[in-house]
C-alpha cells in the first residue's frame, strides 16, 4: 500500500518540501507521496493521534510547531532534545519519534558546498530563533572554538549563549547589534551566518550584516535564506572577494536527511536539488 508522509506547519504557504521528496521518491521508485497539512498551533495536540490512527509513515514539522511538537511525541533522538526542536518524525509501528536533520544539514551544507570544516574555527550568528538556535548548538557541536550571538532581542541572544555554553568547549559570547564587539567579532570570524529572515523575498533589499563592518576576504558568509538564491548580503560579501553560500543547500541536506529518515534509502540529493530549484523558480 502506499505510503504518506507529510509536512505540519501554520501557514505553510508555498513549501518546497513535497516537491523535493515527490521527486525523489519517483526517482527510486517508491510508493511514497509527500503531502502538506496546515495545522493550526492550537490543534497541534489533536492533530497527532489524528496523523497516527492514519499509519502515517512519517512527516516534517516546520514553523511554528518544531518546539512545540517536542513533548507530544513518544522519543526523540539526543541530537533533537539537545537543539529543542524537532523537523523529523518517523513513526515506528505506532511510535512517534522525532529527530533534527535541520543542525546536521547546516553543517553537511558548510561541507558540500563551501568545504568548510567547522570545527576549530570562529563562527557569528546572526538571529537566535529557532534556526539560529539549530545552527549555534550544532557549531558547539561539531567543536567551533569561538561562537558569537547577536539577534534584534538582545535578550534572545543572551539566552542562547548561555545555553550553547554549557555544551562544549566552545568560547560563546553575544553583543548587541551596534555595539563595536560584534563588529570586531565579525572582522576576526572565519564564518558569518544569516539565521535571521533579512533579505528573504518580497522584503529583497535587506540585509542583516551591521553598518561600518569591514568582511574580511578569508570569511565564509552563509545565508540560510534561498528565497532569493542570491541575497543583497550574499551580493555584498562577493563584491568583498568573500565566499558566499545560500541556504538552498542547506535545505536540500535537510531534506535529503529526513528522507533517510522516512525511507530508510540515501537520497537522490540531485533530484531534489533540481526539483527545489523549479519549486522556487
Ligand atoms: P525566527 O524564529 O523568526 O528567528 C529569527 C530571529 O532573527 C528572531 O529572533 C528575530 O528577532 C531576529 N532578527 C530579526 N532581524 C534581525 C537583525 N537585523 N539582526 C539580528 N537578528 C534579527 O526565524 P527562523 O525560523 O529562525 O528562520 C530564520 C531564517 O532562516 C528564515 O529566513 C528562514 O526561512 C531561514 N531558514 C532556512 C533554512 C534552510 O534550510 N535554509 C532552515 C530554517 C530557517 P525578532 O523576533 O525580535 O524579530
Amino acid at each position: 500500500m502506499r505510503k504518506i508522509v507529510g509536512l505540519i506547519g501554520y501557514p505553510l504557504g508555498h513549501s518546497v518540501s513535497p516537491a523535493m521528496h515527490n521527486a525523489a521518491f519517483k526517482e527510486l521508485g517508491l510508493d511514497y507521496e509527500y503531502i502538506p497539512f496546515e495545522v493550526e498551533p492550537e490543534d497541534l495536540a489533536q492533530a497527532l493521534p489524528g496523523l497516527r490512527a492514519l499509519h502515517i509513515a512519517g512527516f516534517n514539522v516546520t514553523i511554528p510547531h518544531k518546539e512545540a511538537v517536542v513533548p507530544l511525541l513518544d522519543d526523540v533522538t539526543k541530537l533533537a532534545r539537545t537543539i529543542g526542536a524537532v523537523n523529523t518524525v518517523v513513526n515506528q509501528e505506532g511510535k512517534l519519534i522525532g529527530y533534527n536533520t535541520d543542525g546536521p544539514g547546516f553543517i553537511e551544507s558548510l561541507k558540500e558546498d563551501a568545504g568548510f570544516e567547522a570545527a576549530g574555527k570562529r563562527a557569528v550568528v546572526l538571529g537566535a530563533g529557532g534556526a539560529g538556535r539549530a545552527v549555534a548548538t550544532m557549531l558547539a557541536e561539531v567543536g567551533a572554538a569561538a561562537l558569537f550571538l547577536a539577534d534584534l532581542d538582545a535578550g534572545k541572544a543572551a539566552a542562547l549563549t548561555e545555553y550553547v555554553d554549557t555544551l562544549s568547549n566552545t568560547k560563546c559570547g553575544w553583543a548587541g547589534l551596534d555595539s563595536l564587539a560584534l563588529k570586531t567579532a565579525i572582522e576576526q570570524a572565519d564564518l558569518l551566518v544569516n539565521a535571521t529572515p533579512l533579505g528573504m523575498h518580497p522584503d529583497v533589499n535587506k540585509s542583516p550584516l551591521p553598518a561600518k563592518v569591514q568582511l574580511p576576504k578569508s570569511i565564509l558568509v552563509y545565508d540560510l535564506v534561498y528565497n532569493p538564491a542570491e541575497t543583497k548580503l550574499l551580493k555584498t560579501a562577493r563584491a568583498a572577494g568573500c565566499r558566499a553560500v545560500s541556504g538552498l543547500g542547506m535545505l536540500v541536506q535537510q531534506g535529503a536527511l529526513a528522507f533517510t529518515v522516512f525511507t530508510g534509502e540515501e537520497a537522490p540529493l540531485e533530484t531534489m536539488l533540481a526539483a527545489a530549484r523549479k519549486a522556487l523558480r
